[in-house]
């Protein structure tokens, strides 16, 4: 059970590092980009996935929503994109 890599990201932790929230609904794929300051207002340093039960889809109401922090629109992602490599024949 122990697993030092999965530390919870906590708010203030994105903050810190100017990124934004990322949802995605797992039921029609709908997404978009949250700041971090009014979740901050609202739940303060809270653990990110545990505010996952706060959300609901706007395009379908499911609540099966995905979080997670917005790496990409941030650049974190740039230049380590896994390539997807053919395999050999
Ligand atoms: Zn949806």
């Amino acid at each position: 059970m122990r697993d030092v890599k999965s530390i919870p990201v906590r708010l203030s932790w994105l903050a810190a590092r100017q990124l934004k929230v990322w949802l995605w609904c797992e039921g029609c794929s709908h997404h978009k980009t949250l700041p971090v300051a009014p979740l901050v207002e609202k739940f303060g340093d809270a653990v990110l996935i545990e505010l996952k039960s706060h959300f609901r889809c706007a395009a379908c109401g499911g609540r099966d929503v995905f979080i997670r922090p917005d790496w990409h629109s941030a650049g974190w992602t740039r230049g380590v994109v896994s390539r997807h490599e053919k395999l050999p024949d």
